[in-house]
């Protein structure tokens, strides 16, 4: 590549590395695993890479965070459900399985906290 790539956008790193994939090219930080991918079409794919990837700003890491949180959320809400219909000889005791359905549900409640703007629930 001709043109100066900058470090990565969200991590800092300078190990960039480009390789051709099919129909087009990636381009990524070889510390953090972020990416890019460009497609071959009607101009220079690899002025288009360069150009994208300089041009890319690291989103906030609220932003970041949001999408995975709210799977982990999602999927511990369903496994509360499932434990709370299930016989409590899942776990090695009835205290222990209150327990670790108190301490999932505490879990799902800071971070449903977290989403409505609080930071210390
Ligand atoms: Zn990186």
């Amino acid at each position: 590549m001709d043109d100066v790539l900058k470090p990565c956008p969200f991590c800092g790193g300078a190990r960039i590395r480009s390789h051709y994939i099919r129909d087009g090219r990636s381009i990524g930080c070889a510390d953090c695993g972020g990416s890019l991918r460009a497609y071959n079409g009607p101009t220079d794919i690899t002025a288009r890479l360069v150009s994208a990837w300089n041009r890319r700003v690291a989103a906030p890491a609220d932003d970041r965070v949001r999408e995975p949180l709210i799977d982990v959320m999602a999927s511990l809400a369903a496994a509360i459900s499932l434990l709370e219909r299930s016989p409590k000889t899942v776990a090695a005791s009835d205290k222990m399985f209150d327990m670790m359905l108190d301490d999932y549900r505490g879990s799902l409640e800071r971070a449903r906290a977290f989403f409505n703007g609080g930071t210390d629930a």
